[in-house]
């Protein structure tokens, strides 16, 4: 539907210049183009704060993008008018044994392989940036870029002797933990199937507070998306430069514990932080309870009541699972751009406009009526311009505040 819509706002546009082409009055000095939402988003630099890669389409030496499965590669996203991505290292966690963090960390190297490989086959369509300048100057190219964030600090064990490695390789962010407390600190959803209670630290761990601290003299962003409301809060105060929410939503207009509630929002906000708002259905809306039950069932049925279980399932489980979940879509309207750009609102209009972004989770589960994947990044726009949102606002929610943190952790690094 927004897809539908822009797409005929922008011909009318086109048509428009074609015919103003064509008039006499424009030998006189002719006025700059109407503001229009395409025209906003091509003057942007539109940069997604969190897009995954799917294991299973970047084994041995494939290179994660040709395959045309995932829903962000290059073609998509130039279509789309995404000019960059932070791509992510994540790996899942298991028990805090040798034999799972030594898994764990293999499973983060062949992700962080098949980005350094992406960026080396196309060096000339996507580039590594490592600053907020280097996106800045990436992007006057005209060639993508690609940020790398580390999701789940899980695969470092029980130092934080490679945080230095990892920023070394690229990374400029590093989220906390997962599903599951870690030897980090507490997460939003613990593994309550593995006998996990609410808090297991009361917040981050000792070596949790090692680990900020590591982040800050690395010069890499302290990511608390996945992290309980404790561990945020300690992470907030503990951290020298403002803290980011990778990929999380407002608990003011969604209750669910992966987003970030008014008290955890306002105390990232005044330390200078922001939260990137996801494409993630169940994050931006409420199932109904009637949903809430079907949901259940299926998972009964299919053997994930186990929360691993259900995170780590191969694409055809997906497949199948989304299927019988079709169900359930249908007892309310899916969650839609609107419904992520009411997100942006409550942000706005409870700490502003220059502690929010936006991010896609693609390839990692999110999905959106009118933004599928990177090719219809677009619609985002169009929504914020519709809701009134200056150029210079969208400039900050699509990766202006970002990087803005971005700098700072980096120069309080190089301190
Ligand atoms: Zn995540």
């Amino acid at each position: 539907m927004y897809t539908h819509k822009f797409k005929t706002s922008a011909a009318v546009f086109t048509l428009m210049l074609a015919l103003g082409a064509c008039s006499p009055q424009t030998d006189e000095v002719s006025a700059p183009p109407a503001s229009t939402p395409q025209t906003i988003h091509e003057n942007t630099l539109v940069l997604d704060s969190h897009v995954d890669l799917e294991l299973e389409l970047i084994a041995e030496d494939m290179d994660p993008w040709t395959s045309g499965e995932s829903r962000v590669d290059l073609v998509k996203m130039k279509s789309g008018g995404m000019d960059g991505a932070f791509l992510i290292v994540f790996s899942p966690q298991g028990d805090d044994t040798e034999d799972a963090i030594a898994k764990a960390a293999g499973i983060a190297e062949t992700r962080y392989l098949a980005i350094k490989r992406l960026t080396e086959k196309h060096s000339n369509e996507i580039e590594l940036a490592l600053s907020a300048d280097d996106a800045r100057r990436i992007h006057k190219t005209g060639k993508r870029i690609a940020f790398i964030g580390l999701e789940n600090a899980f695969p470092l064990g029980h130092s934080v002797d490679d945080v230095a490695m990892w920023a070394e390789r690229g990374v400029r962010y590093m989220g906390i933990t997962h599903v599951g407390h870690n030897q980090f600190g507490d997460s939003s959803n613990p593994s309550y199937s593995k006998g996990e209670k609410q808090s297991q630290y009361g917040g981050l761990s000792p070596l949790g507070k090692d680990l900020i601290a590591a982040m800050n003299e690395a010069g890499i962003m302290v990511d608390v998306s996945h992290a309980g409301k404790q561990t945020t809060l300690q992470a907030v105060a503990l951290s020298k430069v403002p803290v980011i929410a990778s990929h999380s939503g407002a608990r003011g207009v969604a209750d669910n514990v992966r987003n970030l509630d008014d008290e955890q929002l306002h105390a990232l906000a005044k330390a200078g932080g922001v939260l990137q708002i996801v494409a993630y259905g169940p994050y931006l809306k409420d199932l109904t309870p009637e949903q809430e039950a079907f949901k259940a069932k299926v998972r009964e049925e299919m053997g994930l009541l186990d929360d691993m279980a259900f995170l780590s399932m191969d694409s055809a489980t997906e497949d199948a699972y989304d299927d019988k979940m079709e169900t359930a879509n249908k007892m309310s309207p899916a969650a839609n751009v609107s419904d992520l750009v009411d997100h942006i609102d409550y942000v706005v209009k409870t700490v502003g406009v220059d502690y929010v972004g936006i991010s896609s989770d693609f390839d990692g589960g999110g999905k959106i009526e009118g933004w599928m994947d990177a090719s219809e990044t677009m619609n985002v726009t169009n929504e914020l311009v519709k809701r009134g949102y200056s150029p210079e606002d969208i400039g900050k929610i699509w990766g202006g505040n970002l990087l803005r943190v971005l700098e700072a952790t980096q120069a309080y690094a190089h301190k």
